[in-house]
């Protein structure tokens, strides 16, 4: 057999293998009965060790050695498949088996420590745990390599090739342009905006299922090959080229549901229009986790908190919940949706502030790993940023330092890739309308199909075809760059209705 073929085999059964796995996991989030979280922990960790072990024999490394040499031989097809599995089977040989069993033992040891502390508010609790998990990280970025920054060998495991030096230039962008818009968007914001939810009448799950899986649709997601369940966090998983799903939770007081289910879907979409030739490779996914957040955003944030938008689905939304929508004015709604307000806490930050958690715990996290502070000084310094970036006084380390759960899990390097994520949204927006001038029309029309195709045309199909510098440069026409974003903010007349 050739290598080629034998190549295509091993890589058939490791997404094969994944997909099982990812199945188990949705099964766990979605429908697993309390009493059976123990067994499948244990099934989820012995296919996870049965992957391991194939991604890293020898014999692997061997035939993409093998292939690595003759590459003008290869379509690019081949080439990216073999850029990709070297990927993985570098991360997972470069790092010793008996350091990622002690690490994944810290992690699991770690977890509820931390959920005790943020309920306790005690930072000093979760401390000497989070120390272990920053020198296993500093570990793990010396295992790994890196040319400049030890904490490139991270941001790298999330972001194919993204550096220290690439990130501190957009951040100092977003840094000197956004505290000031902040400041800028609230005091337009003159008069209170009134809470559209205080005092509605509950929603019904019932309710807010029909209305999410109708904007699904509009979306054009393909119900055919996916589906929408209920969890305690929404996300997207693929469980096969033709079984990508998305999760919502739906409260009865909160219109999160609606941003949700348009975040999942466009990340749903993306995977969902991948071509098949990329089937059951490692290519049929989205290429890093910020490309796949730039299309999750752009359907939430720029599509979906849009004006147009709205004027199309708002009388859907007052159809199916009359008793919650039908007495507010489009306008309060999209006013309401578009709010300004720097707040504690990420995950409920608006669009202006959003960027500036991130840069907290990016600037936290690169100088903790690089030892200028100690990680018992990360509660003050976390306190003293969000009063100078976000003027807000932090009132609790549950509210501060201790409110994500990425560092108990020891995923130092993963939040950037929400800002490039929201950076590249904003940048393949404005190609986007400059292929369509009348982008509000399409909007307004509910002709979504043109932007999915036009995605699809130039993003989804490649699936992790190009390297996300790659397709970045080849949509945009140059590398990522901050301004887009921030004239996208600066120009959103949504904020100043
Ligand atoms: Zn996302």
């Amino acid at each position: 057999m050739k290598k080629i073929d034998e190549l295509h085999l091993k890589a058939r059964e490791l997404t094969d293998l994944n997909s099982i796995l990812a199945l188990l996991q949705w099964d766990q989030e979605v429908m697993l009965p309390h009493g059976g979280s123990e067994g499948r922990a244990g099934q989820i960790s012995v296919l996870s060790s049965i992957v391991h072990r194939k991604i890293t024999a020898p014999a692997l490394g061997e035939i993409l050695a093998e292939l690595s040499e003759k590459p003008e031989e290869l379509s690019a097809a081949d080439l990216a498949l073999i850029r990709v599995m070297k990927r993985e089977y570098d991360k997972n040989t470069k790092l010793p088996e008996k350091f990622v069993a002690e690490f994944s033992r810290l992690v699991s040891q770690a977890l509820p420590v931390w959920v005790e502390a943020r309920k306790k508010n005690g930072f000093g609790l979760f401390l000497p745990l989070l120390e272990k998990i920053i020198s296993m990280s500093r570990q793990k970025a010396d295992l790994l390599g890196y040319e400049e920054h030890p904490y490139d060998a991270l941001l790298d495991l999330y972001e194919e090739g993204l550096t220290v030096s690439e990130l501190d230039p957009l951040f100092t962008d977003l840094k000197d342009n956004l505290s000031q818009l902040l400041r800028r968007k609230l005091s337009q914001q003159q008069k209170p905006i009134p809470d559209i939810t205080a005092g509605m009448p509950p929603m019904s799950v019932r309710d807010q299922v029909r209305f999410s899986e109708k904007i699904l649709q509009e979306i054009g997601y393909d119900f055919n090959r996916g589906r929408q369940d209920i969890s305690a966090h929404p996300f997207t998983t693929s469980l096969g080229h033709n079984d990508r799903r998305v999760t919502n939770r739906f409260r009865p007081d909160s219109l999160e549901f609606i941003f949700s289910a348009l975040h999942e879907g466009g990340h749903a979409l993306y995977e969902q229009n991948i071509a098949g030739e990329y089937a059951e490779t490692p290519l049929d996914e989205g290429v890093s986790l910020g490309i796949h957040e730039s299309q999750s955003r752009l359907w939430e944030n720029i599509i979906g908190r849009s004006y147009q938008f709205w004027e199309k689905y708002y009388p859907l939304l007052q159809e199916l919940l009359p008793d919650q929508f039908r007495d507010v004015p489009l306008d309060d709604f999209v006013v309401y949706i578009n709010k300004v307000h720097p707040g504690l806490i990420r995950v409920e930050a608006d669009e202006v502030s959003y960027n500036l958690h991130v840069l907290i715990r990016f600037e936290l996290e690169k100088g903790v790993l690089e030892g200028a502070f100690a990680a018992a000084s990360l509660p003050a310094l976390w306190n003293e940023k969000y009063k100078e970036y976000l003027d807000v006084d932090v009132d609790s380390d549950a509210n501060g330092a201790l409110q994500d759960i990425h560092w108990a899990h020891g995923s130092f390097g993963y939040f950037p890739t929400y800002t490039i994520g929201n950076l590249a949204a904003a940048q393949i927006w404005h190609k986007y309308c400059l292929f369509d001038p009348d982008y509000r029309q399409t909007l307004v029309q509910g002709k979504l199909d043109r932007i999915r195709n036009w995605l699809t045309e130039n993003i989804y199909r490649y699936g992790a075809l190009y390297t996300p510098a790659e397709l970045l440069e080849k949509v945009c026409g140059e590398p990522l760059n901050s301004m887009f974003f921030i004239e996208y903010l600066k120009n959103k007349p949504e904020f100043s209705l």
